[in-house]
């Protein structure tokens, strides 16, 4: 069974109440794994109920704020539960965290080594500088990074990926930031959840891409949502279903759902 939280669901706006900047967690087995990590994903994570000691890896989609501004502040908090009152031990040896760019995981952590205690922890933090292909693989989940057009190349690699998931016999594909060209490359024939951006493009675009590339998406689920949508989210939603009748939705900060 797959839990997954919407921990924050907007692009890279400006503040609108109540979304912050985008970040997915899937927890299977007892496992977390986050996949991107905007502003507060630990904090919205721990008060929705997941238990973030449990975080077991974290991936950078690409390394816009958006994406990453939470990551030093999730970290922060898993260390927390380490040291704070009612401290517990982080159950494995260390937690993995991919991110395509050295120098932005040189950053977070140079940021935490400067707070309290020096961040120092009873478990290590593991690097991970990926490129495409297959990235992890545990008992739990394989992870797949596909590069997008989002970002231009540094240095002839590409630097924005969207990740397809395999897990508990489903297919799941995080867009990250993508244009609607790179469906052709980033989708299987087949997937059971597309987490789709809508910062770059409008739902009647999606189902066209959808349909130009003869994919098979089983369901949608709209994330990192435009301020269009912000602004009416009841009218994205009446578009959503006019546009991909009930397979579809659009998601929130906050919510819980099992994978359908
Ligand atoms: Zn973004
Ligand atoms: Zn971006």
């Amino acid at each position: 069974m797959i839990k997954i939280y919407t921990l924050g669901t907007s692009a890279g706006t400006q503040p609108y109440p109540g979304s912050h900047h985008v970040s997915t967690a899937l927890e299977i087995n007892g496992s977390l794994y986050f996949i991107d990590a905007g502003e507060c994903c630990g904090y919205t994570a721990y008060l929705s109920g997941a238990d973030i000691l449990f975080t077991r890896a974290v991936f950078i989609t690409h390394p816009h704020m958006d994406h990453v501004g939470g990551l030093a502040n999730l970290l922060w908090y898993v260390r927390k539960m380490t040291t704070g009152e009612g401290a517990r031990e982080f159950p494995r040896e260390a937690l993995d965290i991919f991110v395509h760019e050295k120098d932005v995981y040189d950053a977070v952590m140079l940021l935490l080594k400067n707070t309290e205690g020096g961040f120092k922890c009873s478990y290590a933090h593991r690097p991970h500088f990926f490129e495409a292909g297959e990235i992890y693989k545990d008992e739990n989940i394989s992870v797949t990074a596909v590069p997008t057009s989002h970002m231009p190349p540094k240095d002839g690699s590409p630097q924005s990926y969207a990740f397809i998931i395999k897990a508990d016999g489903k297919t799941l594909v995080f867009s990250g930031d993508i244009n609607i060209a790179d469906f052709e490359t980033v989708l299987p024939e087949e997937c059971d959840a597309f987490f789709i951006e809508t910062g770059h493009h409008r739902i009647e675009e999606i189902r066209g891409g959808i349909d130009r590339y003869g994919k098979i998406v089983k369901r949608f689920y709209f994330t990192h949502n435009g301020g269009y949508i912000m602004l009416d989210k009841q009218g994205a939603k009446e578009k959503v279903r006019s546009v991909f009748g009930e397979n579809a939705k659009v998601c929130s900060d906050g919510e819980i759902f099992e994978l359908q």
